[in-house]
């Protein structure tokens, strides 16, 4: 079935049931009401004139609006744009050209930016027409902009308006585009998250991200009982995919905490709304175990969520555990080529596979570890994940060569991650082949020395990474954020490597900071931190 045809089969299922709570909005909807507000944006979009295939774009944090223009859009045919809230100008401009949006929903401002005066700039014709009619010369596709401002400046549309536009819209007319829809047809395009470079439009197809939002929900035991706070951003498929469509195909809670990652409206959300599950990549559930009030929270209706987006440290996994409540967290693995997860440890795996593996292949998919050549290698040797099934994307929006660049003949998707899978068919990430340190001939893997750095106790985070080197052909670095009130200076840590790890693993250089250059999904950009410890070291 197509997500709209899901959709309507859970608000028919559990249409009384709570399924929306955006806490920074004071707003609750139910199934039913959801339904309501999503059949009328439908059939307004249907008013703009977007046909399916359109791309429409939405430039918002996590809200409401967000929700129902996902629904939406997936109801009357339109493709979905996502767009990240942290993209300034030249980002923006480069996802709305490269994707060709014909109309966008655009946020009135999030943290320190005003996103209308940002599209002003980048569109002045906007000022000067009527919403429907611009006429860019940068974008030449753009007929239209939707603010979500109460009060949006001239040239927008406003969210209201547009609702207004439904009415001439017949509801049948929403119902026969609807039928006309079909699975694989291209319903989303996701830029990657830019962690190792430009990112790159992922086209997606409701078979992709149906299917795949259903599998994450399944594996952790879902039903209309549960309520998932989502801290984790809705532009990216961790929270419009395993969250809002894990939620919709079960009948389960939305709870939105708070536009941006926000630790303490996080952990208020689970608290006050009773919260079953919650999700976060791992900077994020550092960032609550630290928070100086956690204990105050009551977490005790948690009991499972999911760790993903990046290498999960054992010692927070545990930490999850014991001190959030989370007795049946899961860590899942994935990419947005890929709908996006592939592997996923199950809450009856033992504790020790679920903290220091990836688990294993999803139902109804198929993964493989290969070699540089593409074969095959044993069970136990590194080599380059590759995934294959219904969740691998129809391509890079767009691009061809890129899209032929990634998944081979045979529909295999290669995804640049380094790892190993034991006999049992569990898999550990091992890093991504672009990170890994090649030092005098030997293959180091960051996340091995970041591991261990991390057994410091005056070590709260630490990122490792390869800058060149005229004698070594690479040399270490390692990225210290210490616990506050805690001291350690270079020397100290490289006594502490001095016989428990081989020496040409110990970092040459170190670096203590408060942060990493990180995307808005809460990945740490290594080739950021390259390029400052390459400056740093010269
Ligand atoms: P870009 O492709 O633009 O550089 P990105 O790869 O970070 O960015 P995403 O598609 O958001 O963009 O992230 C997918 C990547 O995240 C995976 O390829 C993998 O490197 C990493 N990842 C995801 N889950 C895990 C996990 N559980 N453990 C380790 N790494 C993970
Ligand atoms: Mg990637």
């Amino acid at each position: 079935s197509t997500i709209g045809d899901a959709f309507d089969n859970t608000v028919a299922a559990y249409g009384e049931r709570e399924a929306l709570v955006a806490s920074h909005q004071q707003l609750r909807y139910s199934w039913n009401q959801l339904a309501e507000e999503v059949e009328r944006y439908a059939r307004a979009f249907m008013a703009l004139g977007l046909q399916p295939g359109d791309r429409l774009g939405i430039w918002a944090p996590n809200c409401a609006e967000w929700c129902i223009t996902q629904f939406a859009s997936a109801k009357m045919g339109a493709i979905l744009v996502n767009i990240n809230p942290a993209y300034r100008l030249n980002e923006l401009e480069y996802a709305l050209k490269q994707s060709g949006c014909r109309w966008l929903v655009c946020a009135d401002n999030f943290k320190t930016s005003d996103y209308q005066s940002m599209l002003t700039e980048l569109v002045p014709e906007l000022a000067s027409s009527r919403p429907g009619d611009v006429h860019s010369e940068v974008l030449p596709e753009l007929r239209g902009v939707v603010s979500l401002a109460d009060q949006p400046p001239a040239g927008f549309m406003s969210w209201r308006e547009l609702g207004a536009l439904s009415e001439s819209v017949a509801v049948d007319d929403l119902k026969q585009r609807q039928a006309g829809l079909k699975p694989d047809d291209p319903i989303n395009i996701q830029y990657t998250s830019g962690t190792t470079g430009f990112p790159k439009g992922a086209t997606l197809s409701h078979r992709n991200i149906l299917n795949n939002g259903y599998m994450v929900a399944e594996s952790m035991g879902f039903t209309e009982r549960d309520r998932l706070v989502i801290p984790v951003p809705l532009y990216h498929c961790f929270g419009m995919v395993m969250g809002n469509l894990g939620c919709m195909t079960h009948g389960s809670t939305m709870i939105y905490p708070a536009p941006g990652f926000d630790p303490e409206a996080t952990l208020e959300a689970v608290a006050s709304e009773r919260a079953t599950a919650l999700y976060g990549v791992p900077t994020m559930f550092i960032a609550e175990l630290g928070h100086p009030r956690i204990k105050e929270f009551d977490l005790s209706s948690l009991r499972t969520g999911i760790m993903a987006g990046a290498t999960c440290p054992i010692e927070v996994m545990r930490r999850v555990i014991s001190e959030m409540h989370m007795e049946e967290v899961q860590i899942a693995y994935g990419m947005t080529e890929t709908s996006p997860v592939s592997l996923q440890t199950g809450a009856d795996d033992e504790l020790e596979r679920r903290v220091s593996t990836v688990g294993r292949t999803q139902p109804h998919l198929e993964t493989k570890v290969v070699d540089e050549q593409g074969n095959t290698v044993p069970r136990g040797e590194i080599g380059e994940l590759c995934t294959r099934g219904y969740s691998v994307m129809l391509g890079y929006w767009n691009n061809p060569d890129a899209t032929a660049g990634a998944i081979d003949d045979d529909g295999w998707m290669h995804t640049g991650d380094l790892a190993v899978m034991d006999d049992a068919g569990y898999v550990r990430i091992v890093g991504r082949s672009k990170d890994m340190i090649i030092r005098g001939g030997e293959n180091i893997y960051p996340r091995e020395i970041e591991e261990f750095l991390y057994t410091h106790p005056a070590v709260v985070d630490v990122q490792v990474i390869g800058i060149p080197d005229d004698k070594y052909g690479e040399e270490i670095v390692a990225w210290v954020k210490l616990k506050s009130g805690e001291q350690a200076d270079a020397e100290v840590l490289r006594d502490y490597c001095k016989n428990r790890i081989a020496h040409f693993k110990t970092p040459r250089h170190f670096k203590f900071v408060d942060d990493f250059p990180m995307t808005v999904t809460g990945k740490i950009q290594k080739f950021r931190m390259r390029e400052i410890s390459i400056e740093e070291v010269r």
